[in-house]
């Protein structure tokens, strides 16, 4: 994108599997901003819960996971294979994106000492303003005061369809029934928390991309860029 653009925060938030990560990664790449992965933050609190046993079901055990929040280090890298996310020294980056991190993550994120620890890191990574961050709460509860809000919608079957393309690409043995299963309850318990629930910001700009291949989203995201952020 030939385009010179202020200082920003780009929030883009949006149920599962709609491809807030892929659009976010792209439009950091392409306006040379910072990409933040909320969700990634998220499931690296969920693996920490799963490689020490801290729950039952998707009852979790607040009373080990809270104290183990103040020294847990989730950060990103980028050695020039994109953006990876780590835990202290070691790379969890294929480890976050398994089925059984996505079937645990979402009671996980629930959890308000869960919100806070990943609130903190996200404002702290993000000091410097150009940057774009994916998740499902950033522009309502995050960054409340991001400049460029976008929330991202698409029909629930063809988002269950990009999620399995997406995990059989890397080997997993999943069904369709399993993902859709999976989407439903996340989308439900996202939605229904008490916790800041996902929700549309008043001044986000909807975004339905069932019917949008990735370059139509790019050329609707450069007009409003030109026409409102650039310098
Ligand atoms: O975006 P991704 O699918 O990786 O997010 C995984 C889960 O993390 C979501 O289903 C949701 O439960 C949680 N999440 C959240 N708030 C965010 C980002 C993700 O609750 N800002």
């Amino acid at each position: 994108m030939d385009l010179d653009i202020q200082d920003i925060i780009i929030a883009i938030d949006g149920y599962s599997s709609t491809g807030k990560s892929s659009f976010a990664k792209r439009i950091a790449h392409s306006l040379g901003f910072v990409y933040l992965d909320s969700g990634a933050l998220y499931r690296g609190v969920t693996l920490l819960v799963l490689e020490n046993g801290w729950h039952e079901g998707e009852r979790i055990d607040t009373e080990k996971l809270e104290p183990a929040l103040h020294d847990l280090d989730l950060h990103f890298e980028d050695h020039g294979k994109g953006t990876r996310t780590y835990m202290g020294e070691r790379c969890i980056e294929r480890q976050i994106r398994s089925m059984k991190v996505s079937a645990l993550v979402s009671p996980v994120a629930a959890l308000a000492c869960v919100r806070a620890y990943v609130d903190a890191r996200l404002r702290d990574l993000a000091r410097n303003r150009r940057v774009v961050m994916d998740g499902r709460d950033i522009g309502t509860t995050v960054f409340p005061d991001a400049e460029l809000k976008i929330f991202m919608v698409a029909d629930q079957k063809v988002r269950a369809q990009r999620r399995m393309d997406e995990l059989v690409a890397k080997g997993e043995d999943v069904s369709f029934d399993e993902i859709l299963a999976n989407l439903q309850r996340r989308d439900y318990i996202d939605s229904h928390r008490a916790a800041s629930p996902l929700r549309q910001a008043p001044d986000a700009i909807v975004l339905d991309n069932t019917n949008m291949t990735f370059e139509q989203q790019m050329a609707w995201l450069e007009t409003i860029l030109r026409e409102r952020f650039a310098r």
